[in-house]
């Protein structure tokens, strides 16, 4: 179903462009729009993968002329809900990368992802602040701010754009920095879409060759101990260090490191951009804190960031439900290993706390859009066994937000908060001065709402 395209003018997209235009039921349209999370299977009225920026701005003109409504997708990690119908912008092809170690500065194409910024910057003892997963695509995952594995240090990593080239909804091609566009310039760093298509990023790089930090693993009777100690242990660490601790559950399948297998573990993560000998003294508490089960905390070079949080680099079926906590103290802790620990039958792959702080509490000179600045800590929780999906997974959350109320955040930042067509999840991911603000971009941006965002 959908609605029939003029065939004439859909001709004439496809001979104005230099990318692929495909049409519902075109091979290779399915692949283009393939999603990290493959329960999500988009089902769009046509998607146009560009290859350009001008193919960028012909796709908004015959979208905007058919009256279909835009959605912009690089990698498809943040795919929450499948998209039926309207346009799907496939900007994969936008895979621009340049580095000028001169002043530091990346242009990075809408498509690339995480991992080749990393290996270019590199090059020249640079490195970008990513997130934890460095096959997330670094335009989407900056919209949104991005809290990464060394936030508390650097802040969210939209603190570091310079820069954007955008296409409006009426097919212009403009740039949005500190002297132009200023108003775009503040909503593109965490207020995510409905504003324009990011064609290019300018991302300010930190000179960073190495770093400490890693993660240890504790299990079975260690975990209770070491969680404890990381709670009064993370509340007194200095803003150039964070951490962040995940309970795995882990499955007994092929895939995950053997020693991992069939087992619960606490992992907790460190990074110090510091001296190795600070690293380490700051760090000794928690491998004082129980006896640890594996140890790949070391000095590590900047490459190597992924495996602080060792995300998964291939997709699957995933439930996500985030939030945002203003404190996380042993009270919480009891609710967590309650409901989210070892034994307690929780449904969850993974339930994740990070610190944030330091840095991420303190907005640019010129301000940004970005929401969850005021929080201390984001709460992650990810299932992966579909069949928890409808009833386990979302119980056991309700349960956990239930018992962490009084701690839980009125803001949970937009990368984190999970299904963003859930209205009462959209409304909490911006402060009311903000989202009031970003209302103002977006209406004089795309006042016909050409790009679909939130809620429908
Ligand atoms: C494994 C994993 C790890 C993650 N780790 C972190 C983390 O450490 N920190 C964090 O903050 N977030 C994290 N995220 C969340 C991630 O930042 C968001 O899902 C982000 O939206 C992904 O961007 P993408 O371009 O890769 O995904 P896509 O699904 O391709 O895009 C997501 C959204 O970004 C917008 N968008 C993308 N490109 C453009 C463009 N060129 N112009 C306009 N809008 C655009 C659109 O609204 C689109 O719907 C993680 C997600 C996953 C799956």
């Amino acid at each position: 179903m959908g609605i029939e395209l003029d065939s004439t003018t859909v001709a004439r997209l496809r001979d104005h462009v230099t990318g692929k235009v495909y049409l519902r039921g075109d091979e290779g349209l399915a692949a283009e729009i393939t999603c990290f999370n493959p329960a999500i299977r988009h089902d769009p009225d046509i998607v146009v993968a560009v290859a350009s920026e001008d193919d960028v701005v012909e796709a908004v003109s015959f979208a905007r002329s058919a009256g279909l409504p835009v959605r912009v997708q690089a990698t498809g990690h943040g795919a929450e809900a499948p998209i039926i119908g309207g346009m799907i912008l496939s900007t994969k092809g936008l895979d621009g990368l340049s580095i000028d170690p001169e002043t530091r500065m990346a242009r990075i194409g809408a498509g690339v992802r995480w991992a080749p910024v990393i290996v270019a910057a590199a090059e020249h003892g640079l490195a970008p602040i990513t997130g934890s997963s460095t096959s997330v695509g670094a335009v989407g995952y900056t919209l949104g701010g991005g809290i990464g594995p060394m936030a508390r240090t650097y802040g969210f990593t939209s603190d570091w754009v310079r820069g954007f080239r955008v296409v409006t909804a009426d097919g212009r091609i403009v740039t949005a920095d500190e002297g132009t566009n200023r108003d775009l310039f503040w909503a593109l760093r965490g207020g995510k879409g409905g504003l324009a298509v990011v064609t290019e990023m300018s991302l300010e790089l930190v000179a960073l060759r190495s770093l400490y930090g890693g993660s240890v693993f504790f299990e079975g009777g260690a975990i209770e101990p070491a969680l404890r100690a990381w709670i009064d242990w993370s509340a007194e660490l200095p803003d150039e260090a964070t951490t962040s601790v995940a309970i795995l559950t882990v499955p007994d399948i092929d895939g995950p490191p053997p020693p991992l297998r069939g087992r619960t573990v606490l992992s907790v993560r460190f990074a110090y951009p510091g001296e190795t000998a600070e690293g380490e003294r700051l760090f000794e508490p928690i491998r004082a804190a129980a006896p640890v089960y594996l140890d790949f905390v070391a000095e590590m070079p900047a490459t190597a960031v992924a495996s602080i949080n060792n995300d998964p680099e291939e997709g699957g079926p995933t439930w996500i439900r985030g939030f945002m906590l203003d404190t996380f103290d042993q009270d919480a802790g009891d609710v967590i290993l309650e409901l989210g620990g070892p034994g307690s039958g929780a449904p969850f792959l993974s339930v994740e706390i990070r610190q944030i702080g330091g840095a991420t509490a303190r907005d640019t000179a010129d301000g940004t859009a970005v929401g969850g600045r005021d929080s201390g800590y984001t709460l992650t929780l990810l299932a992966a066994d579909p069949s928890t999906f409808a009833e386990a997974a979302p119980a056991r959350a309700g349960a956990i937000a239930d018992a962490l109320r009084v701690r839980i955040s009125a803001i949970t930042n937009v990368n984190f908060a999970g299904d963003l067509a859930d209205r009462a999840a959209f409304e909490r991911v911006w402060p009311p001065a903000i989202e009031k603000r970003l209302e103002v971009a977006r209406t004089h941006w795309d006042p016909d709402r050409v790009f679909a965002f939130g809620p429908s």
